[in-house]
């Protein structure tokens, strides 16, 4: 299959897009329902052959990866990528945790994940130091993904930290306590800077940059990277950006091949090869409380997010021809990512 092609051009869905097909109810698909019709046999069908390695997973990490999804632009597909590409990871056999740390709770919504603000969330974590493991709620129908979801509340934890003890590290000791084994963690962030990114980025081990492919796609993003380079030199010495994904990629545009181009010039190695498309189905997908890989996962959406989680859960595996070794003497004798960029 496809390893290495950038997927989005010619698999991009066509806006506006007249060849949806109906199958009954109200969701529409670009693919027709295959033989097993529930939504993690057709993901897991799919899933097979979009990585033509019939039965078999990918590699899990030696250890849990700690991704933080993060850019305090809004709207570039922090939330989107975060449960997408977790869905992924635990259709290719992996254990996988979401935190939403976003008071707005979209990671909560799309997972399918009830988050009013009576259910036990990752507030209480935080504020009240509540044990992780009592707000974590499995995901419905895809085995292996877990959430720990956000409520309303958390849009006032931001200054309830403030006067906290430990108030950096709060999120990194609840994660540390938590004794299920995990693969991977992945951390939805609000679009700021705030506390509770912080409390991320202390947490992690790698950040995870969606950019979106229009244009001012990389203004704001070197106050990203300086705060990243400041949390590693004074509270997290392992943290690194390991992965820059691109989000709503239409190839048909010069713009989008041209902000590509500027981006992979950047962060040559960061970049991942898969970028995402613009795809209908992706944004549909979260009115339906699913992603795209159970809601329509024969789309360009759900294959595109498949192959991006497959390259980077490769690129943790030492041997594998993706591994690429970002660790902090990497880090260290690298330039500032954030040189020329503003
Ligand atoms: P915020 O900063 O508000 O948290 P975000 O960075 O998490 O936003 P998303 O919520 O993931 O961004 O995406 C913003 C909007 O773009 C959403 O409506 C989402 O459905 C849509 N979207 C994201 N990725 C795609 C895509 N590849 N194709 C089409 N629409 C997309
Ligand atoms: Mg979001």
């Amino acid at each position: 299959m496809r390893s290495d092609a950038n997927i989005a051009g010619p698999m991009a869905d066509p806006v506006p897009g007249p060849r949806t097909e109906s199958y009954g109810e109200d969701v529409s698909r670009e693919t027709p329902p295959p033989m097993d019709d529930t939504p993690i046999g057709r993901a897991a069908q799919l899933a097979v052959e979009a990585l033509g390695r019939a039965g078999e997973g990918l590699p899990r990490p030696a250890e849990t990866r700690v991704i933080v999804v993060a850019n305090q632009k809004g709207g570039v597909g922090k939330t989107t990528t975060t449960v997408n590409m977790a869905a992924s990871l635990a259709l290719h056999g992996a254990r996988v945790l979401v935190v939403d740390l976003d008071p707005q709770g979209n990671a909560s919504t799309a997972l399918g994940i009830d988050h009013h603000s009576e259910v036990p969330s990752i507030y209480d974590v935080l504020v009240e130091s509540k044990p992780l493991s009592e707000v974590v709620q499995p995901v419905p129908d895809v085995e292996g993904l877990f959430c720990a979801p956000a409520t309303i509340d958390l849009a006032g934890a931001e200054i309830e930290l403030v006067s906290l003890v430990a108030r950096e590290s709060r999120l990194e000791r609840a994660l540390q306590a938590y004794e299920q084994p995990l693969d991977y963690i992945l951390i939805d962030c609000p679009p700021s800077l705030g506390l509770l990114t912080v409390n991320a980025l202390v947490a992690g081990a790698e950040v995870l940059i969606p950019i979106q492919c229009e244009y001012y796609a990389l203004e704001g993003l070197g106050q990203l990277l300086r705060n990243v380079e400041l949390v590693r030199a004074h509270l997290n010495p392992k943290l690194h950006v390991s992965t820059i994904l691109l989000t709503m990629y239409d190839g048909r545009t010069r713009l989008a091949s041209q902000v590509a181009d500027e981006v992979r010039t950047h962060f040559a190695e960061e970049v991942l090869r898969t970028s995402i498309p613009r795809s209908v189905r992706i944004s549909e997908a979260p009115s339906y409380g699913q992603t795209v890989l159970t809601y329509d996962p024969g789309s360009s959406g759900a294959l595109s997010y498949l192959e991006a989680a497959r390259e980077m859960a490769l690129r943790g595996i030492p041997g594998s021809s993706e591994f690429k070794q970002f660790n902090n003497e990497h880090s260290k004798n690298k330039h500032s990512m954030s040189e020329g960029i503003q």
